[in-house]
C-alpha cells in the first residue's frame, strides 16, 4: 500500500471526524481575501433577489480550501449541499439522478471537474444554462428524447488543473475564482485556530515554525499540527514551542522550508541524473515511479512557487536556489532560457 505523505495534500482521514478544523463561515475562513470578498457580494446579491447564485469555478492546487469554500457558500446561502466528483460520475443517469433531486437554489459541488467524461459534460451544459435536462430514453428506433425541468441550482466546480477544462464548460461558469498558496501569516492564523479546536497549547513561535513548513497549504498545516501535537503529548511536552515543533517536524522529514523526502528526491533526481534539466515530466514520473498527475498537481506547484523549479518549453529545470537548498553547487555553463512558462496551474 502506498504510504500517505505527511505533507501530502490529498485528503486523508485526519481531515475529518472528531475535532474537524474546517471553517464553517466566510468570517472563519482565513486568507484568500479577494475570493472571499467577492463570494460574499455574490451570496448577498443572490439572496436579496431570491435566486440561485451563479455557477462558481474554484481552481488551484489541492488542499487550499476549495471543498471548504463550496460548503461555506451553501451554508451562507442557507441551502442544501450535495457533493460528487468528476471520476465518480460514470453515466449520464448518475448526474441526472443528482440533478433531479436538488431542491431549489441548492449547491451541487463537483470536485475534479476536469475529469468529467465528454458524455456527462453534454448533459451538464443545458442543466447549467437553462436548468433543463435532455435525456435519451431507450435505444434504436424506439429511442426518444425527453426534457425535464430542474430546480435552479448553483454548481460549484473545483479543479487543480484549470487548463484541462474544456472551453464550453469553463464559459458556463459565471464566477471563476483562483485560490493561491497561503502566506506564512495566514497559515499561522489557521494553525492557532486549529490548536484552539484541538485543545493544544501552542506558543507564538511554535505556530510560526509549523506555518513556515506547511507548504503554503492549510491541509498540510492541519496535518502537521496534529502530528506535532502527537509527539508533544507522548513526550510529555506541556506547551509546544518552536524547538518542540522543529524536533517533531525533523522526525517527520519535513525540512526548514516545508519540503519532504519526495520533494527532495524530485530535486536531487534532476540535479544528479539530468544535470539540472531540462527534463520532461514523463521522464520524471518514470524515474520516481510516481503518477504524472501527482507530480504536476502536488509536487511541482509548490517547488515553482518557492522559486526552486522552472517549467520551460523544453522541460523542467532546477533554479540555482534548488542547488543551494540541496547543498550542491550548480554546474557551470547551464543554458537557462530567458523565457519560461510561469503557469503554476494549467
Ligand atoms: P481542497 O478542496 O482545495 O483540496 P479542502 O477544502 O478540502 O481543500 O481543505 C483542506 C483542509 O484544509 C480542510 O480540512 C480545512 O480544514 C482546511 N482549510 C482549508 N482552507 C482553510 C482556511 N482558509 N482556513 C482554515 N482551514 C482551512
Amino acid at each position: 500500500m502506498e504510504e500517505e505523505r505527511v505533507i501530502g495534500t490529498e485528503q486523508g482521514t485526519a481531515d475529518t471526524g472528531e475535532g474537524s478544523l474546517r471553517p464553517l463561515t466566510l468570517d472563519d475562513f482565513t486568507g484568500q481575501r479577494q475570493a472571499c470578498e467577492n463570494l460574499r457580494v455574490f451570496v448577498q446579491a443572490a439572496q436579496s433577489r431570491g435566486e440561485a447564485m451563479d455557477h462558481v469555478l474554484l481552481y488551484g492546487p489541492p488542499g487550499l480550501g476549495k471543498t471548504t469554500l463550496a460548503q461555506i457558500v451553501a451554508r451562507e446561502l442557507g441551502v442544501g449541499f450535495r457533493a460528487t466528483s468528476g471520476p465518480v460520475l460514470a453515466k449520464a443517469g448518475d448526474l441526472a439522478a443528482l440533478l433531479t433531486n436538488l431542491e431549489p437554489r441548492d449547491v451541487l459541488f463537483i470536485d475534479e471537474i476536469h475529469r468529467l467524461s465528454p458524455a456527462i459534460e453534454e448533459v451538464l451544459y443545458p442543466a447549467m444554462e437553462d436548468f433543463q435536462l435532455d435525456l435519451i430514453i431507450g435505444e434504436g428506433p424506439a429511442a426518444r428524447s425527453i426534457r425535464i425541468d430542474l430546480n435552479p441550482f448553483t454548481l460549484v466546480g473545483a479543479t487543480t488543473r484549470s487548463g484541462l477544462i474544456t472551453t464550453p464548460l469553463r464559459d458556463r461558469f459565471g464566477i471563476p475564482l483562483r485560490l493561491n498558496f497561503y502566506s506564512e501569516e495566514e497559515l499561522k492564523g489557521i494553525i492557532r485556530r486549529g490548536a484552539g479546536v484541538l485543545g493544544a497549547n501552542l506558543t507564538e513561535d511554535g505556530a510560526t515554525e509549523i506555518a513556515r513548513r506547511s507548504r503554503g497549504t492549510p491541509r498540510v498545516a492541519g496535518r502537521l499540527l496534529r502530528r506535532v501535537r502527537d509527539f508533544a503529548s507522548v513526550g510529555g511536552v506541556e506547551s509546544i514551542d518552536a524547538e518542540n515543533a522543529d524536533r517533531a517536524l525533523n522526525r517527520l522529514e519535513v525540512d526548514k522550508i516545508g519540503l519532504d523526502s519526495m520533494d527532495r528526491r524530485y530535486l536531487s533526481c534532476i540535479a544528479d541524473n539530468y544535470r539540472g534539466g531540462p527534463v520532461g515530466v514523463e521522464t520524471m514520473a518514470a524515474a520516481l515511479s510516481e503518477q504524472r498527475d501527482t507530480i504536476e498537481e502536488v509536487v511541482e506547484p509548490y517547488l515553482m512557487q518557492m522559486g526552486l523549479l522552472m517549467r520551460t518549453p523544453r522541460g523542467r529545470m532546477l533554479a540555482d536556489k534548488a542547488y543551494k537548498h540541496l547543498g550542491l553547487s550548480a554546474p557551470k555553463g547551464r543554458d537557462i532560457p530567458d523565457l519560461f512558462e510561469d503557469n503554476v496551474e494549467n
